[in-house]
């Protein structure tokens, strides 16, 4: 059997049959398959079909109603955001009142560090890992200022050790347990942007919260791509985007979570807006705020229905077919991908155990851009660069096929 054949057999008799037929797959011009293979997934995810309905639905509400559509609406606007809030809970793990489906993710990040971000005497300092996304070293370095601290002092890098590419969770415990006094969060990502290591959230989070650190997690790159359970692992809080793995849509509404045990404690200071006053008063404009005992209390904002209703859409998929079924299938992709793209000169640098890895192969080549230039050209993969050096490729369960991963395997090893 050819290699194309097997990857269509193991397509064929996959436990879990692809979705694809249920996103929109770009079209790949002059390629063999007149189809894209889509690896950007964990750089935007595919639009799904349903999406379009959706946003249609609620533009004709906006048409036939307008402002009645708060509350008249087929799914009242009032409260559209509560329509997420238990597919988002069942998605990271939390209870009900622990999420919110609410603006984007780096300001999420600002609002739960505003809140959870409390440097008191020699307890200051933010461990974020030194491959984090630039947004996030960003955003904490921006916070280390607005208390009136150095950041070059208060924001703390955590390395691999030389030579290697990944942090080990040994060391991240260590280093908890021999500084952590000194920290006042621990703000990692689940799973790395660049190298795509997945990191031992629970043992980290203990670890943190037992230094007497905030342990918030960012989980771009995890939330839809790997199980969690926020509520269990303790975490102090979390925050997401949906434009990823949740195929939201470009700029699409974040998601955040908050701990039960701060949702409970009214006295836990917020930055504030109408929306996060409790919704049974929210309409009798009392210049003192009530809020609600949930996530809720951090809203702003009145939510952008425009934005929220192709995450509902999307969600709705997720709820269907179910985390775990979905990381069955990463793992099964994700370990074919890598066993064809082993041998073909293209090093790959994310972790090799399947348990510290989720849907997304690094590769270290000599020009990062040159070669997805010319995979998307030559083969119609898609995937995306990190310049200088490191190509990343998502095989995304829900619509990315053993074949696909044939498709990039055999591209790759044609160019390398
Ligand atoms: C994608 C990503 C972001 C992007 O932030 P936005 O606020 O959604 O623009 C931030 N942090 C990490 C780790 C990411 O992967």
């Amino acid at each position: 059997m050819s290699l194309e054949d097997e990857a269509r057999r193991l397509d064929e008799t996959d436990p879990l049959p692809t979705l694809r037929g249920e996103f929109l797959v770009p079209p790949a011009p002059g390629g063999r398959y007149g189809e894209a293979a889509y690896f950007a997934g964990n750089s935007l995810g595919l639009q799904p079909r349903s999406v379009a309905g959706r946003l249609r639905e609620e533009l004709d509400d906006w048409a036939r109603l307008a402002v009645e559509a708060h509350t008249q609406g087929r799914r009242p606007w009032v409260d559209y955001h509560e329509l997420l809030r238990e597919p988002a809970a069942r998605l990271v793990g939390a209870r009900p009142h622990e999420v919110v489906a609410m603006n984007s993710l780096t300001v999420n990040l600002h609002l739960m560090m505003a809140s959870f971000y409390r440097p008191a005497g020699t307890r200051t300092r933010i461990l974020i890992e030194d491959a984090a996304f630039p947004s996030d070293a960003y955003a904490v370095a921006s916070q280390a200022v607005h208390h009136g601290l150095d950041p070059a002092e208060t924001v703390v890098r955590l390395r691999p050790r030389d030579g290697e590419h990944h942090l080990r969770t040994e060391d991240v415990l260590g280093r908890l347990e021999r500084e952590g006094d000194t920290v006042a969060l621990v703000m990692l990502g689940g799973v790395n942007y660049l190298t795509g290591q997945l990191m031992d959230m629970p043992a980290i989070t203990k670890a943190g919260r037992a230094a007497g650190a905030v342990v918030g997690w960012d989980l771009a790159h995890a939330a839809g791509n790997v199980p969690l359970r926020l509520h269990d692992w303790d975490a102090d809080f979390a925050a997401w985007c949906t434009y990823k793995y949740l195929n939201g849509g470009p700029g699409a509404v974040a998601g955040c979570f908050v701990h039960e045990r701060h949702v409970r404690d009214a006295s836990v200071p917020k930055l504030s807006g109408w929306w996060g006053t409790d919704p049974s008063v929210r309409f009798r404009m009392d210049p003192e705020i009530a809020p609600p005992a949930s996530a809720d209390a951090w809203q702003l904002s009145n939510p952008p229905i425009m934005a929220l209703a192709p995450v509902l859409a999307s969600l709705e998929i997720f709820d269907r077919v179910g985390m775990d079924a979905l990381r069955a299938k990463s793992e099964r992709l994700t370990g074919y991908l890598a066993s064809r793209l082993a041998g073909t000169g293209a090093g790959i640098i994310t972790p090799a155990d399947p348990a510290a890895r989720g849907t997304q192969l690094s590769l270290r080549v000599a020009d990062a851009g040159g070669l997805v230039r010319r995979l998307a050209a030559t083969s119609g993969v898609i995937a995306d660069a990190r310049e200088p050096d490191i190509v990343r490729l998502a095989p995304v369960p829900l619509y990315c096929t053993f074949h696909d991963c044939h498709r990039a395997a055999a591209a790759i090893g044609d160019l390398v």
